[in-house]
């Protein structure tokens, strides 16, 4: 199996430019991936009643060769290998990586659920999808994003932080032209 993937990348400890770049190179850098858009870097708040500091999220859109499943699994040995602080071991988790989407799929299996579940209540997760693809539609529920960006009122803050250069992610070694000039 194999399809293409809206991931969705956010840190909030430690240097969180460097956690998502270091992630997202480390996604691209697989065999079974080949990037095909990233989207700019917006800080957010925390969604949580527990109180942290602003997120950085972006949304990376891959091509995958292999499963859903194989992709979460892969995604959470990203995290592991670079979401801890340096030295501490089972310290906090430094990046967050998500299966925002994978195709059209609809899947309800115990520990993956795809879309996410709760990406259509999240600024975080629509606003960085809809920059790469205005017309996206939630395949569970038959609905545009941006009516569910629309809905959403404004408690939860977001704020474009900047593009990074997908030559600065490793793409270019795939073959893609960097965005913005860059390189
Ligand atoms: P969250 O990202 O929701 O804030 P975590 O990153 O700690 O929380 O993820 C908790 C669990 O969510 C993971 O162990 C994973 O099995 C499960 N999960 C279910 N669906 C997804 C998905 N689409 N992408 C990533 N994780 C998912
Ligand atoms: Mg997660």
């Amino acid at each position: 199996m194999a399809g293409v993937a809206y991931i969705g990348v956010g840190s909030n400890v430690g240097d969180a430019f460097e956690n998502c770049l270091q992630g997202m190179r480390a996604v691209i850098d697989n065999e079974r991936a080949t990037f095909v858009a990233l989207s700019s870097l917006y800080r957010t708040s925390p969604v949580s009643p527990v109180v942290q500091s602003d997120f950085l999220n972006c949304a990376l859109k891959i091509a995958w060769r292999g499963t859903p499943r194989e992709l979460l699994s892969f995604l959470q040995e990203v995290e592991a290998a670079l979401g801890r602080d340096r030295g501490v071991r089972f310290g906090p988790r430094t990046l967050d990586l998500d299966i925002l989407f994978f195709d059209d799929l609809v899947l309800d299996t115990p520990g993956l659920t795809i879309p996410h579940p709760r990406l259509h209540q999240r600024k975080f997760a629509l606003v960085p999808c809809l920059e790469i693809d205005p017309g996206l539609v939630h395949p569970r529920f038959g609905r545009p994003l941006a009516e569910y960006l629309r809905e959403l009122g404004d408690e939860q803050k977001i704020a474009p932080f900047g593009k990074v250069p997908a030559d600065r992610i490793g793409s270019a070694k795939a073959g893609d032209a960097p965005e913005g000039g860059g390189g």
